[in-house]
C-alpha cells in the first residue's frame, strides 16, 4: 500500500477534533487497506509499532533526526534548527526543508507503508555502539524517497510526536463500521480489546475472520488484560447505600498493582498501565512459580514494600528504589517486598472473568499457595458500618491506605471503572475528601534553596472527551529536597521547545513538559477559576475549576499512564460533592 494514502488520511485527521469526522476518515482508510497490513495501520495511527506491552519504542533523539534531515537534503544542521525553532515541530520543519532540497536524487523508489513500517521497526530494535549511525542511515534513506508531506509524518512517527487525537473508542467504532457494517458491534470489539490490550490484533481478527471470530475472542496468556478499576466513595454510609448489606472488604494496600502471567517456569509481570515490568522484580520471577498449583494462570496482586523486622507495609515510594536498570540485585535485598494476591483472571486455559467475586476468590486460594512472600490480601465479609470501621482500623494499622469494597456476586469487568468495586481511603474523609492523580505539564524554576530544580509544577487533569490535559493548579508545597531532585531528573528529559498541543493551559510556564508523568496531590477545596482549564464551561461559562492549597503527597505515580490521571468528570463530581457537604452542614 502506498504510504501517501496513509499520509493523506493523517493530514485529514490532524485537521479535525470532531469524533464523527475522524471516524469517517478512519473508515475510508480501513476500506482502502489490504487486510494483511491492517494491524500495522492501526498501530501507526496510534503512533506505535506494536501494542504497548511489548515495549517496542521508537523515540529517536531530535539530534539524530536533524542530522538525518541534513544528510538527505544537503542543508546544514543550523538552518534546520532555525526552522525547527520557528514552529517547534520538527516534522513540519523537515517538510519545509525538503521543499528546498538542494541534492536531487534521481533513483526515487516509491515508498510503501510496508517499507516505512519495516524501517521504523529496524530502527526501534537497534542497539549498541554503532546504532546512532545506523539509525541515521535508515532515516535518511527513507527521507530521500519521501515527499515533503511524507517526511513530515515519518519524522513525527520517529520522534513519537504524532498526535492525531484518535481515541481507542473512535478506532473501534470505525473498525466495526468498516468490517461489519454496524457501529453497534463496537461492544464486541471492546471486549476483545479489554482481554488482549492489542487493538492491532483485534483489527486483524475482524478484518480477516469477521465479527463471528471476534465474538469467540479469548484471553491470550502473556497478553495483559485491561484492569478493572474502582469508583471512590467517602464514607461507610455511602458504602452501605451503594453495596447493600453484605459485601467483601479488602485492605487497600499502597503498592504497585501487577498482573502476573505464569505457565510453568515462564512468567511475565505487567503494570497497571500494561507495561512489562518483569525486570524490576527478579525475586517475584524466581519465587512465585513455586507457589502456583495449576498449569497456567493469570492473577492480580499488589506488590508492597515491607519492613522485614516488623512485617508492616511501607508506603508506595519505597518501591521506586526498584525502578532501575542496573544493580537491581542490590535493590532486591535492600528493599524487600511481598506479593499480595487479590484476583484470578484465567486458570488452566480458561477465563475466570465471568465467575463472580466469591468463586474467583475461592479459585485464587486453591491455585496459589501462601507463604512469607506470597500472601492473599486480607479480606472480610462486612455487613454493617461497625464492621467496616473495624476492618478499616486494622487496615490502617497494618500500614495500608484504606479499603477496597467489592460486590460478592459480580464478575470481573476488564477495562472498566464501575460501582462493583469501590475504594474508601482514610484520607478521603477529611478536607477535599480525596487525593488526586495529576499530570505534570509545566515547570517554574526554583529560587533560593530550590535553585537548580523546578520549585513549582503546573498540573493538569485528563479530559477524556477531547483526549487532552487541562491545567488545574500550580503546586509548590509538600516537596522535600530529595523529591525536588528526583522530579528534576525525571522531568528534564521531557522538556519541549513548544507546548504539546494536547496541553490546554493559558499559564506562562518557564518550561513545558511532554505530558508523561503523574503525581499525587491533596487539596483543601475545588474552586471556580477564570484561569485554569479543567472542566471549562461545565459548571459556569468561560470558567474552569482549580485546586485550592494543593500539596504534593510525596507520591510520583510512575505506574500510572497519563490517561489514568484524575479526569474532569471526577473533578466535577468532587466539586458537586463538596457543595453538597457544605449545603448539608448549613442545614444542620
Ligand atoms: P487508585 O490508584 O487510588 O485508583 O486505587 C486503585 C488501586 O488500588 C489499584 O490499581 C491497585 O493498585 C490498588 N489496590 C490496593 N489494594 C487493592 C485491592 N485489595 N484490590 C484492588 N486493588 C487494590
Amino acid at each position: 500500500m502506498e504510504f501517501s494514502i496513509l499520509v493523506d488520511s493523517f493530514y485529514k485527521m490532524e485537521s479535525t477534533r470532531k469524533r464523527l469526522e475522524l471516524t469517517q476518515f478512519l473508515v475510508e482508510l480501513f476500506e482502502k487497506t489490504p487486510i494483511e497490513i491492517i494491524s500495522k495501520i492501526v498501530y501507526l495511527i496510534q503512533g506505535k509499532l506494536r501494542p504497548d506491552f511489548e515495549g517496542i519504542e521508537l523515540g529517536v533523539a531530535e539530534r539524530i533526526a536533524m542530522r538525518s534531515i541534513s544528510k538527505s537534503s544537503g542543508i546544514p544542521i543550523k538552518k534546520i534548527e532555525t526552522e525547527y525553532r520557528k514552529g517547534g515541530d520538527l516534522g513540519h520543519a523537515a517538510s519545509i526543508i525538503l521543499e528546498q532540497k538542494t541534492q536531487t536524487t534521481f533513483l526515487v523508489e516509491d515508498i510503501t507503508v510496508e517499507r516505512v513500517y519495516e524501517t521504523l521497526f529496524k530502527i526501534a530494535k537497534l542497539e549498541g555502539p554503532h546504532s546512532q549511525d545506523m539509525k541515521m542511515k535508515y532515516i535518511s534513506s527513507l527521507l530521500n524517497d519521501a515527499s515533503p508531506l511524507e517526511a513530515n509524518y515519518i519524522l513525527k512517527l520517529l520522534l513519537g510526536t504524532l498526535r492525531l487525537g484518535v481515541a481507542e473508542n473512535t478506532m473501534m467504532d470505525a473498525l466495526a463500521i468498516a468490517f461489519s457494517g454496524d457501529k453497534d458491534n463496537r461492544k464486541i470489539l471492546q471486549h476483545a480489546y479489554n482481554v488482549s490490550s492489542d487493538l492491532g490484533k483485534v483489527a486483524e481478527t475482524i478484518a480477516i475472520d469477521g465479527i463471528e471470530e471476534i465474538k469467540k475472542f479469548k484471553i491470550i496468556l502473556f497478553n495483559p488484560i485491561r484492569p478493572m478499576l474502582a469508583d471512590r466513595i467517602k464514607s461507610e454510609e455511602e458504602a452501605i447505600e451503594k453495596m447493600g448489606n453484605a459485601f467483601a472488604a479488602e485492605y487497600k494496600l499502597d503498592g504497585e498493582r501487577v498482573q502476573l502471567h505464569i505457565e510453568g517456569e515462564k512468567m511475565e509481570l505487567f503494570s497497571r498501565s500494561l507495561e512489562n515490568i518483569s525486570s524490576y522484580y527478579p525475586d517475584i520471577i524466581e519465587k512465585i512459580p513455586k507457589n502456583i498449583q495449576v498449569d497456567n494462570i493469570i492473577v492480580e496482586a499488589e506488590i508492597v514494600a515491607i519492613n522485614e523486622n516488623t512485617g508492616k507495609f511501607l508506603p508506595f515510594q519505597e518501591l521506586m528504589h526498584r525502578r532501575r536498570k542496573y544493580k537491581i540485585e542490590k535493590a532486591v535485598t535492600q528493599y524487600p517486598i511481598t506479593v499480595n494476591f487479590f484476583d484470578i483472571l484465567y486458570c488452566n486455559g480458561k477465563s475466570c472473568l465471568e465467575l463472580n467475586y466469591k468463586d474467583r476468590r475461592r479459585k485464587l486460594e486453591e491455585s496459589v499457595k501462601e507463604d512469607n512472600f506470597a500472601k492473599y490480601i486480607p479480606m472480610s465479609i462486612v455487613t454493617n458500618k461497625n464492621e467496616i470501621e473495624d476492618f478499616m482500623e486494622n487496615s490502617i494499622n497494618s500500614g495500608s491506605e484504606g479499603l477496597m469494597l467489592k460486590l460478592l456476586d459480580k464478575p470481573y469487568q476488564a477495562g472498566s471503572r464501575g460501582s462493583h468495586w469501590l475504594k474508601l481511603k482514610r484520607e478521603y474523609q477529611n478536607e477535599l475528601g480525596d487525593s488526586l492523580d495529576l499530570v505534570v505539564i509545566g515547570g517554574f524554576f526554583g529560587k533560593g534553596r530550590r535553585t537548580g530544580s523546578y520549585g513549582t509544577l503546573l498540573l493538569a487533569t485528563y479530559d477524556e472527551d477531547e483526549d487532552v490535559f487541562t491545567s488545574i493548579c500550580k503546586v509548590g508545597t509538600g516537596f522535600t529536597d530529595e523529591d525536588l531532585d528526583q522530579l528534576y531528573q525525571m522531568l528534564n528529559p521531557k522538556v519541549t521547545i513548544k507546548k504539546n498541543p494536547r496541553i490546554i493551559s493559558e499559564m506562562k510556564a518557564d518550561v513545558w513538559f511532554e505530558p508523561e508523568l503523574v503525581i499525587e496531590v491533596v487539596a483543601s477545596e475545588i474552586t471556580l477559576s477564570p484561569i485554569h482549564k479543567a472542566a471549562m464551561d461545565k459548571i459556569r461559562k468561560e470558567t474552569g475549576l482549580a485546586l485550592r492549597f494543593p500539596k504534593f503527597t510525596g507520591k510520583i505515580r510512575v505506574e500510572k499512564a497519563v490517561e489514568d490521571a484524575s479526569t474532569n468528570e471526577e473533578i466535577i463530581a468532587l466539586y458537586k460533592g463538596q457543595k453538597k457537604v457544605a449545603h448539608d452542614k448549613n442545614l444542620m
